[in-house]
C-alpha cells in the first residue's frame, strides 16, 4: 500500500495526526484523533452533491450505496465554496471543500461531497496534487471526485472509492487484502480488484456503527 504519513501542526498539539494515502493516481487525506471514538457512531450519510453533479445522480448512488448503510439522505446540488478553486489547474482543493463539508451538519452525520470535477490536496513536495477522495479519519466528511476514474466502469469505480473514503471516516486504515475495499493501490489501479469490505474491516465497521455493513 502507498502510504505516506505527515505530520502537522496538529500532532504537535496531540491533535489530529495527518495521513496522506495514495490510490491510483490520487490520494486522501486522513485527518484522525486516534483513540477517539465519538465521531463514529452510527450516522445519517448525508450525499452532498456540488453544483456539477445532479441530485439525479446522487440519488442513483444513494440507491448504490442502500445495501452498505441503512440511513441515507441526499440533499440538493450545494455552490462550491469560491476559494477552493485553482485557476490554473482547473480544479477545487479538497481539504478547502473539507472544511466547507464539514460546517454544514452536525455530529450525528457524515457528509459525503460529490463531484465531477477534479480535486487536489498538498502531498509532500507537491503543493497541488490530484486526487480521488479525501477524507477525514475518523471524522464526519469525505469528498470523492468522478475525474480520474476509468470511463467504462466509472459508477463502479465511483462506489469503491467513496465506500474506501467513508471507512476512513470510520476511523478504519488500509488493509492488505488484496480484494478489500480498504486496500490502499500502491501506485496502481487496484479498484477493479476490490470486491468487498473484507472479514476483519467488516467486523471493525460493525464495531465503529457503520450503517449496514455485515
Ligand atoms: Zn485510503
Ligand atoms: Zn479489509
Amino acid at each position: 500500500m502507498r502510504i505516506a504519513c505527515t505530520s502537522t501542526i496538529f500532532t504537535l498539539l496531540m491533535m489530529p495526526l495527518l495521513i496522506l494515502c495514495r490510490r491510483h493516481w490520487a490520494l486522501c487525506l486522513l485527518v484522525g484523533l486516534f483513540g477517539c471514538k465519538h465521531s463514529t457512531q452510527h450516522r445519517v450519510l448525508v450525499l452532498q452533491p456540488f453544483a456539477d453533479f445532479s441530485l439525479a445522480e446522487a440519488r442513483q448512488l444513494a440507491q448504490q450505496i442502500a445495501p452498505f448503510h441503512d440511513q441515507i439522505q441526499v440533499n440538493k446540488p450545494l455552490p462550491f465554496r469560491a476559494s477552493a478553486w485553482v485557476p490554473a489547474r482547473a480544479r477545487y482543493r479538497a481539504d478547502t471543500l473539507l472544511r466547507q463539508l464539514n460546517s454544514l451538519h452536525g455530529r450525528d452525520t457524515l457528509v459525503v461531497g460529490l463531484t465531477h470535477t477534479d480535486i487536489s490536496t498538498t502531498k509532500g513536495q507537491v503543493a497541488d496534487w490530484g486526487v480521488m477522495g479525501l477524507g477525514y479519519r475518523p471524522g464526519k466528511a469525505c469528498v470523492v471526485s468522478s475525474f480520474r476514474l476509468q470511463a467504462r466502469n466509472r459508477r463502479e469505480q465511483f462506489l469503491k472509492v467513496l465506500l474506501h473514503e467513508i471507512g476512513h471516516t470510520y476511523g478504519l486504515p488500509h488493509c492488505p487484502v488484496p480484494s478489500c475495499l480498504m486496500r490502499d493501490a500502491e501506485g496502481k489501479n487496484p479498484l477493479d480488484a476490490e470486491k468487498d469490505f473484507c472479514a476483519r474491516c467488516k467486523e471493525e465497521l460493525r464495531g465503529l456503527g457503520f450503517g449496514a455493513a455485515s
